[in-house]
């Protein structure tokens, strides 16, 4: 006979997470991959740890961009 606890699917505490880079697996609270050497954020419901975004290099592109502007402006129209 089936009781109520063998219905609801026990939550089982996730110990590791899955690179989305490497698929290597790796302990939760990392926050960079050991294999990969890429950053990676919190786990999702699939046990795959998610992509951080990277700001510092859509900084850098904007800056490399703007300076190119710069110089193309100062070089060619002044
Ligand atoms: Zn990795």
């Amino acid at each position: 006979m089936k009781t109520q606890d063998d219905i609801i699917i026990k939550k089982v505490p996730q110990v590791s997470k899955k690179c989305p880079n490497c698929y290597v697996h790796i302990p939760l609270n990392v926050e960079i991959c050991p294999w990969c050497k890429k950053r990676v954020g919190m786990v999702d419901k699939h046990g795959m740890a998610t992509r951080r975004v990277d700001w510092m290099s859509y900084i850098i592109c904007f800056l490399a961009w703007l300076a190119l502007g710069l110089y193309i402006k100062f070089a060619f129209f002044s």
